[in-house]
């Protein structure tokens, strides 16, 4: 089940909870945010916890619950706990960190194996500007937590994902590095990418040779640790960091081949290309009635014209696509 025209297994699940969010990331959303669907278009607790069950059933055994921010959805945590319920191999939170302190005991005991928190910068001023909000004290106390925890170490991750961008935070990247040095966290360099509403410019883009460069020019060298085949990110490390660095390099080299990954969107749309504007409404097909075979027939058709690679930069930027928030990145 969950394999396409070319072989490629799907096993992980990137599950929308909200097209909410408490930031207003530059290269994310727009000032005033974006049009949002009603909340009665929305997937009930219910709704999602039925599409992940069968989802698994299927074949997922790794499920990343993100949005807009998952956590200012209120029912975060006991999605979470439901989900955990599954079985799964990973259960992952990508989160901005700003709402997630308080709710980490519970999340950790509802069985979430693997924390992303994006950060792109550990300079407050910076922070509201990228960011267009407060907040870098509660994402760092936070990140604390989640260390105490024993998130990096104890088979569960710490990530941190930053994107990077030309003139606004590309001279941190060996601050971040040396973070990733100093404790058990994968940092993960994302080049950013284009979509509906971002205003998204070739001029922006950092590539990840250039990031590279600057950290090896700062601390020298940097090792390959082994990636999974479908990992989005390609790591380094140098001998003796408790962490490692990642690059995610979806503009300058695209790592389609091993893709394994499906999307429902807050609303319930099945996407099986982040870049493709196909979408499957597995929300209508519920509240048609349809049985949960008719449903993992309908993911299998989306899946059977998922296509081997996406188009590149510049077709993609001009691409009218959901902007990122309601995708979930
Ligand atoms: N709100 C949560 C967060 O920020 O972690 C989850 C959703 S957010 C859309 C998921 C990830 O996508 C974040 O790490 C964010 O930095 C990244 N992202 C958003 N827009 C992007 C873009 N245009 N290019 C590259 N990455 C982007
Ligand atoms: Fe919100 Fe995450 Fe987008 Fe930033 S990247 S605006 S935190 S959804």
């Amino acid at each position: 089940m969950l394999t396409d025209r070319f072989g490629r297994r799907h096993t992980t699940l990137r599950l929308g909870l909200t097209e909410r969010c408490n930031l207003r990331c530059v290269y994310c959303m727009p000032e005033a945010g974006v049009p949002l669907t009603p909340t009665r278009a929305m997937l009930t607790t219910d709704e999602v916890g039925r599409l992940a069950a069968l989802l698994v059933r299927a074949g997922v055994d790794k499920v990343r619950l993100t949005g807009g921010e998952p956590l200012a959805r209120k029912d975060a945590v006991e999605v979470a706990e439901r989900i955990g319920r599954l079985g799964l191999r990973s259960l992952a939170l990508t989160t901005n960190g700003v709402l997630l302190e308080s709710r980490l005991p519970a999340l950790a005991r509802a069985g979430l194996t693997d924390l992303t928190v994006s950060l792109d910068t550990l300079r407050p001023d910076r922070f509201q500007a990228i960011t267009r909000r407060p907040g870098l004290d509660r994402v760092l106390s936070a990140l604390d937590a989640a260390l105490a925890l024993g998130y990096g170490t104890d088979g569960r991750s710490l990530k941190v994902n930053v994107v990077a961008l030309k003139d606004v935070n590309e001279d941190e990247v060996a601050d971040f590095a040396a973070w990733a040095a100093r404790e058990p966290i994968e940092v993960r360099f994302i080049e950013v990418m284009p979509f509906g509403g971002n205003g998204w410019d070739r001029s922006e883009l950092v590539p990840m040779a250039q990031t590279r460069a600057a950290i090896e020019d700062a601390l020298g060298p940097l090792d390959r640790c082994d990636d999974a085949r479908d990992s989005t990110a390609q790591t380094f490390r140098q001998p003796g960091w408790r962490g490692r660095v990642g690059f995610v390099a979806s503009m300058t080299a695209p790592f389609c081949a091993g893709c394994s990954r499906l999307r429902v969107t807050a609303d319930g749309a099945l996407k099986v290309c982040l870049f493709g504007n196909a979408e499957v409404s597995l929300r209508d097909a519920m509240r048609a009635g349809a049985s949960d075979a008719e449903l993992a027939r309908a993911v299998q058709t989306a899946l059977d014209g998922k296509h081997a690679a996406h188009a590149g930069m510049d077709p993609m930027a001009i691409t009218e696509d959901r902007p990122m928030i309601t995708i979930g990145g």
